[in-house]
């Protein structure tokens, strides 16, 4: 990676007050200097990694001029965020009476990788993501947005395009930060079981994924035309009615779907043709979480606004209700943003949002007197 466009994305660029501000719960360090609010960015922890696979973990600053100044001078890579900490980590090895070096709080996060949906896409395969792909990203980002709002109670949202095959969900509300390793293990596994262990959660994807199966699995991917693809589909009839049927994939998808579709509206009972159809779009269409991301609160995850080594690309917030105009051959590089061609704006405005949305839970929270949240007592809103 060009050491020379690093260094002056991370001087004429990079958002770093930006950052630094929702990374403080959406208060200005700069602003507001009161020690308490001030020590919670003070014990987040950062980690730069560098060419070759070298990492370096348990970073701390006390301000944003101090993150910015060492990002011109390391020129990580990249760099990601993890938990906040009981004590500042770059203070962890001093002697400190009595209080113990450990993660307090972090963000719940959620992490879906394109690479996950080899099976059900004929575009491309692996780490490549084309529009048509996207089309997959944008549906699991909307699902799971909406599941996070409507059954947790989740409001506080941050969804960022990792820069290359993925994207990324920081949900930021008190009680998703507090969430301890066992909760945030369930919580994810839950969201992974999706509509088979959830009526609530069926009647969400129901209501996102009405025709998107027909444009993009019968369509766009021509999944049907292949006659492997085709027999998992079938498989899945058979599972639900116990036969042994067969199709060929003889014409266009649409043909096959067309026919496989008449063969499901045959069946007398209709409670049987919503399940088998319902586990058909669920099966291609739900989102393919990389659940071990989200599971301990003292994981890593690559930053909002941080390069992607591979490709250049930034990664970038993004609001779920633009997600159908995300253009992901448009996303903002190291070159583009160099020749003053891409533009971060945008971007750095969804942040900001997100950091005003933090900044008014924490004050409602501080006013309703209930900042001692019981992690233990906790039971999702269902
Ligand atoms: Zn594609």
């Amino acid at each position: 990676m060009n050491s020379k466009l690093l260094e002056n994305y991370y001087r004429n660029f990079f958002p770093c007050n930006d950052l630094c501000r929702w990374l403080n719960l959406g208060i200005d360090l700069k602003i507001d200097d009161s020690t308490t609010r001030k020590s919670y960015f003070e014990r987040r922890e950062f980690v730069f990694y560098y060419h070759g696979d070298i990492y370096c973990r348990h970073i701390s600053f006390s301000s944003a001029d101090e993150l910015k100044e060492q990002l011109i001078h390391d020129k990580p890579e990249k760099f990601g965020i993890g938990a906040v900490y009981s004590l500042p980590p770059k203070l962890r090895n001093r002697k400190q009476k009595k209080i113990k070096y450990e993660p307090v709080e972090r963000e719940f996060v959620i992490d879906i990788d394109m690479s996950d949906y080899d099976k059900v896409r004929t575009c491309c395969s692996g780490a490549v993501v084309c529009q048509l792909c996207w089309k997959f990203l944008e549906l699991a980002w909307k699902t799971i947005d909406n599941i996070l709002k409507e059954l947790f109670g989740f409001k506080v949202n941050l969804w960022v395009f990792s820069g290359r095959r993925g994207i990324h969900c920081w949900v930021c509300d008190s009680e998703a930060r507090r969430l301890s390793d066992f909760e945030r293990k369930s919580l994810i596994e839950f969201l992974n079981s999706g509509p088979n262990f959830s009526i609530y959660i069926l009647n969400i994807c129901r209501a996102i994924f009405n025709n998107r199966f027909e444009e993009i699995i019968v369509k766009d991917q021509k999944l049907f035309e292949n006659q492997e693809r085709l027999d998992e589909c079938v498989k899945i009839i058979n599972s639900q009615l116990g036969t042994t049927l067969k199709f060929a994939a003889k014409g266009t998808s649409e043909e096959t779907w067309a026919e496989i579709l008449d063969f499901i509206n045959s069946q007398l009972d209709q409670q049987k043709i919503d399940e088998i159809k319902n586990k058909i779009y669920f099966s291609y269409l739900y989102p393919r979480l990389d659940i071990y991301v989200s599971m301990e609160i003292s994981n890593l995850l690559k930053s909002p606004f941080s390069v992607h080594p591979k490709t250049g690309n930034i990664s970038i917030p993004f609001l779920v209700e633009l997600a159908e105009e995300f253009r992901v051959d448009k996303v903002p590089n190291l070159v583009g943003l160099n020749a003053g061609v891409d533009d971060l704006a945008p971007h750095i405005k969804v942040l900001n949002i997100i950091s005003d949305k933090l900044k008014e839970c924490c004050r409602k929270k501080r006013n309703r007197k209930t900042a001692n949240f019981d992690t233990q007592n906790y039971v999702p809103k269902l």
